[in-house]
């Protein structure tokens, strides 16, 4: 097929007669059956042009198939891409929050505030579907104050209520991270709110240790200068090394899933030795650790046995909307009152 377009493009006479060069595309489908191409004549010609409507003006690819989950899921980055703006004017992205708890003494220890679109028409769009394309394009710097300032909205609601508040810790893209004007938005945020900085924790990726210490350092400084706290989130998952961590100034350390995952295949014993020596050393360096993704009564004891401090999965709660999460853990229910 290359070959052809190639010919075209060499033999036609606009090549040989102007100084315009001529280039083709091609758009492919296939059918299954005869029946299919009788049935579907119009939709084949319309998944072709699908096809090459996302490689034309481009100079690397002149062919491309069909192929309908790659078309899915552009279809879906269009909408995402098309609607983002109007959805955070009208709401669409929501605090969901998973609890975090106190492993050795089973109280609520904080939460993470984790973003849904909660779409119109009821349906959700999760993280992993968006998060990726808005750190391309940017919006990510936008929804991710916003989300800080929906956890300083949560904090200073649950104070008006008389409810003692918890922390929130919020994730964090690497483009607002290191935005000149960073730290004095989110002091904005917390003055407005009136709540204190120490309530709000920033969850940072591991990657971000690894391209410079010094500037990741720097940043750290100040902003626990001004009170607010930072996690170091998905440890483990990528090429995190104890060297790293032991030149983090950080005040928390999130176990990547993987950590517990890995611990109960053959080779557990290293598996449990690593994360032990990586929770002895968090805490020699005085950082808290937690754990993600305690899913069974058993990782929790494992954890425990560990002398991990918090931990955070489905065997306490899936992220959850806020008032949801208000019942489960924030209200003390009257018989529990009466109880103490
Ligand atoms: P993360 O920050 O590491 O969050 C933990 C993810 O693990 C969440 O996925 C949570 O729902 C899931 N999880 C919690 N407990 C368990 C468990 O026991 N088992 C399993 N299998 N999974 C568990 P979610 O909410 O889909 O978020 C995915 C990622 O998207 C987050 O990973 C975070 O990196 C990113 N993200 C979420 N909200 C935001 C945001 O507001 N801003 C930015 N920049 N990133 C966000
Ligand atoms: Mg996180
Ligand atoms: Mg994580």
């Amino acid at each position: 097929m290359d070959r052809m377009l190639r010919e075209i493009e060499h033999s036609s006479s606009i090549a040989r007669t102007t100084d315009y060069q001529l280039k083709l595309y091609c758009g492919i489908t296939f059918i299954d059956s005869l029946e299919e191409n009788q049935r579907e004549s119009g939709n084949l010609i319309s998944r072709a042009s699908l096809a090459l409507e996302r490689i034309i003006h481009t100079h690397v690819q002149t062919i491309r198939f069909f192929d309908t989950k790659m078309h899915q899921r552009e279809k879906l980055e269009d909408y995402i891409e098309g609607h983002m703006e109007q959805a955070l004017k009208d709401g669409e992205f929501r605090l969901f929050l998973q609890p975090k708890k106190n492993i050795q003494r089973g109280t609520l220890a904080g939460a993470e505030a984790l973003v849904r679109w909660k779409k119109e028409d009821g349906r959700m769009i999760f993280p992993d579907q968006f998060i990726p394309l808005f750190e391309n394009n940017g919006f990510c710097t936008v929804l991710d104050l916003y989300m800080v300032e929906q956890a300083c909205r949560q904090i200073r609601s649950w104070m008006e209520r008389g409810i003692t508040p918890v922390p929130i810790s919020v994730n964090q893209s690497k483009l607002l991270f290191y935005e000149p004007e960073y730290v004095q938005k989110l002091v904005d945020l917390t003055d407005r709110y009136q709540i204190s900085p120490k309530m709000i924790i920033l969850e940072i990726l591991e990657g971000m240790a690894l391209e410079n210490v010094e500037e990741l350092n720097k940043k750290v400084a100040l902003l626990q200068e001004k009170g607010f706290r930072v996690s170091l989130d998905d440890f483990g998952s990528g090429y995190s090394s104890l060297n790293t961590l032991a030149r983090l100034h950080i005040n928390e350390l999130k176990l990547d899933r993987g950590f517990l995952m890995n611990m109960s295949l053959e080779d557990q014993e290293r598996g449990t030795l690593i994360i032990k020596k990586v929770i002895q050393m968090a805490k020699d360096l005085d950082i808290s650790v937690v754990a993600e993704g305690v899913e069974t009564p058993e990782d929790q004891e494992l954890l425990r046995a560990l002398q991990c401090d918090i931990g955070q999965g489905y065997l306490y709660s899936k992220p959850v909307e806020a008032e949801e999460f208000d019942e489960k853990f924030m209200i003390v229910k009257a018989s529990e009152k009466e109880e103490n």
